[in-house]
């Protein structure tokens, strides 16, 4: 199957333990106004390539990536879920650290064929880093066009799952730097995640 890449960064060190072979997946329907890769948004463009093109090119510096792996980020890569499924089962059948780097934008829960693609994708994801932009739904919506809802929602469907989960938030000054908002967030995070583990010992 072919995807679409924006680019591949081969010595990736902060997107994921360890050295990581990352690659930047096209197309990112948020609108952040600190965006720093504004050329990943539009959908369909980018380079094609086959997500066993990519294994071999990771397997030609794999002594590097012993302890990290794969990353897929962008853009937001969950906009090519199937693409990610067969990347991701790919490397998993090779022992590849599998991460999903996303803002969870894509995430309904009314969404059934989705859902069970979410679910595929699980099988072979070892880490999701979950970049929560704002926990305030107004706030996030004047900063990336697009509300939280379904992005909390889809924290909640990780925790439900027991998927590891690294939550990212980045501090931008005068929009997302609020100590309050900050509290919240870390509140929201903790209340999650600790809410998890009755369910987990028992
Ligand atoms: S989610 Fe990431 S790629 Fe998309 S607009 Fe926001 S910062 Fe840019």
């Amino acid at each position: 199957m072919k995807g679409y890449i924006h680019s591949i960064e081969t010595f990736g060190s902060v997107d994921g333990p360890g050295i990581r072979y990352v690659v930047f997946m096209q197309g990112c329907p948020m609108r952040c106004l600190y965006c720093h890769n504004p050329d990943t948004w539009e959908i369909g463009k980018g380079r094609e390539v086959e997500a066993e093109h990519l294994i071999s090119e990771y397997e030609k510096n794999k002594m590097f990536y012993r302890s990290g792996g794969i990353t897929v980020t962008g853009g937001e890569p969950l906009l090519q879920i199937d693409f990610l499924i067969e990347l991701f089962s790919l490397a998993k059948a090779r022992g590849i650290h599998t991460c999903l780097d996303t803002s969870g934008i894509t995430y309904s829960d009314c969404n059934t064929t989705y859902c069970a693609k979410l679910d595929e994708l699980m099988k072979y994801t070892d880490l999701v880093m979950l970049d929560i932009k704002h926990i305030d739904p107004i706030k996030h919506r004047e900063i990336t066009s697009r509300d939280n809802s379904g992005i909390l929602a889809f924290a909640r469907y990780l925790a439900d799952k027991d998927i590891p989960v690294w939550i990212r938030h980045v501090v931008v000054n005068g929009y997302t730097d609020d100590p309050e908002h900050l509290k919240s967030l870390g509140r929201w995070d903790a209340c999650l995640w600790c809410q998890m583990l009755p369910m987990n010992e028992t």
